[in-house]
């Protein structure tokens, strides 16, 4: 069942249930009283009746039966009977009819005094009419022809109404229903014309207020973010495939080289030099990309431990140090910590030791005197860790693009290297829940600062 149809059978269901329940209400309260009525009116007559043939003395039976029949309030089939003590029906204002009566409900009357009750499809009342020691007992029973048709007419009108009601609740339901969810049919439509080779499609946002528009603005958001994934990817194939390229490019052209004349040993030696330094650049560029691909492939399944940074950091430095002796990493303390878990991550100890070696390779590459001066200091929340150098520095414009895959600042080129570290350090500091922040001065060194929330 669609939610245009559950919509309007439940506001049809909850505004019938309504209706019902007070169309039975008003029924009922009008039958009660309409009996109410018929009744009071049925002992108003049995003690007129009595008065008159009891205490008025010019009144006779005859007379008190023609002024019965005659009375411009007489109700249909009325009956009134008067009987003495004794039970003896001492007044009948109809001859040809009498009422149905069994001297158990002469009994009940005297008990109860006043009786309301049926006699067939008619009100009877019973009341007891005490005068000068006498007990006597009326029965006056009619037809409430007026009533009961008043409240035929109102169960009819009623039964319309209701039907009307609910035919017209019904349609208002689906119709409503079909209004208020229209905006997501549209929504669903326009979703429907989306695919992977026009991202660059919104969403219509409305009036940016209700429900509807905020599932736009989010669906809106996520495609944002979708079309920069699909960017980076593309633009990060184009780049791979370029930097690929050139060292394939060199490889190629010293075979050639090699294929064109006789050589000399000497010369066979060069161009064998060359070939293998072009195969180390590529090696060294598809470990940077293998790497880049499984931090972001694998990351989220890689188990996490309580580690402390400092102790990845002086592993850092001992790794580094081992392959490139001519690098110089001070390590000093900001502040001494104030408990042992201001310096404890929750993370990956191999990958925050890549972090670090990423960091510390630049600082000692980038700078002349190959030297990374590293500052750790702790507060309430964060590990904060500062690795500083006196190398050639980044200029601002240069600071906001060193995070992208294959982006290498003009001064850096003449230096070894991919553009891939930073782009990995980043990810995995983001993993761990950290930020990384960059100070630096073209031509005065740089700073970059890990934080990390400790335990
Ligand atoms: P790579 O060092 O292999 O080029 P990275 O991703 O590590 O790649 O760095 C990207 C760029 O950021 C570098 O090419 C360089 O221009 C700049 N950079 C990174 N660290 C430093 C630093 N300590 N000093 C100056 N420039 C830096």
């Amino acid at each position: 069942m669609t939610i245009r149809n559950r919509i309007a059978l439940q506001f049809s269901l909850i505004v019938a249930s309504i209706l019902v329940i007070f169309s039975v209400l008003i029924y009922v309260v009008s039958a009660t009283y309409r009996r109410e009525e018929f009744y009071d009116r049925l002992k108003n007559k049995g003690r007129t009746t009595v008065r008159f043939l009891v205490e008025v003395k010019e009144v006779d039976q005859t007379l008190l039966k023609i002024i019965d029949r005659n009375t411009l309030t007489a109700l249909f089939d009325e009956k009134v009977l008067i009987f003495d003590e004794h039970n003896q029906l001492i007044y009948s204002s109809v001859d040809d009819q009498v009422i149905d009566y069994s001297p158990a409900l002469l009994t009940e009357v005297r008990r109860e005094k006043d009786i309301e009750t049926h006699s067939g499809s008619n009100e009877l009342v019973g009341l007891l009419y005490r005068q000068n020691g006498r007990d006597l007992v009326i029965l006056a029973s009619a037809y409430d022809q007026f009533g009961r048709s008043k409240l035929a007419n109102l169960r009819l009108t009623l039964g319309w109404g209701l039907l009307v009601g609910l035919s017209v609740t019904i349609g208002l339901g689906i119709f409503f229903a079909g209004q208020s969810l229209r905006p997501i049919s549209q929504l669903n439509e326009q979703v429907t014309t989306i695919t992977a080779g026009n991202l660059q499609r919104r969403l219509d946002e409305g009036n940016r207020q209700d429900e509807i528009a905020r599932l736009a603005i989010n669906v809106n958001d996520l495609l944002r973010r979708l079309e920069q994934a699909f960017e980076q990817q593309r633009s990060f194939v184009s780049q791979t495939s370029h930097e690929l390229r050139t060292p394939l490019a060199a490889l190629k052209s010293e075979i050639q080289l090699g294929l064109l004349h006789p050589l000399t040993v000497a010369e066979h030696e060069t161009i064998l030099q060359n070939l293998l330094s072009d195969a180390d650049r590529l090696i060294g560029l598809t470990n940077s990309l293998l790497q880049l691909a499984r931090t972001l492939e694998t990351i989220d399944q890689l188990p996490r431990h309580p580690i402390r940074t400092d102790d990845s950091l002086f592993a850092a430095r001992d790794e580094l140090t081992a392959a490139r002796p001519q690098y110089q990493i001070d390590i000093d303390y900001g502040n001494i910590p104030e408990s042992e878990t201001e310096t404890l991550v929750a993370g990956n100890d191999d990958l925050l030791k890549q972090v670090f070696i990423n960091l510390l390779d630049n600082a000692c590459k980038y700078s002349p005197d190959h030297t990374a001066r590293v500052r750790i200091s702790t507060d309430n929340t964060h590990c904060h860790i500062a690795v500083s150098d006196r190398g050639i520095g980044l200029t601002p414009e240069e600071i906001t693009r060193i995070f992208e895959p294959f982006y290498r600042a003009t001064t850096a080129l003449d230096y070894p290297g991919f553009g891939i570290g930073l782009s990995i350090t980043a990810r995995l500091i983001q993993l761990h829940h950290g930020t990384l922040s960059v100070k630096s001065e073209p031509g005065q060194g740089s700073t970059f600062t890990v934080s990390l929330p400790h335990l």
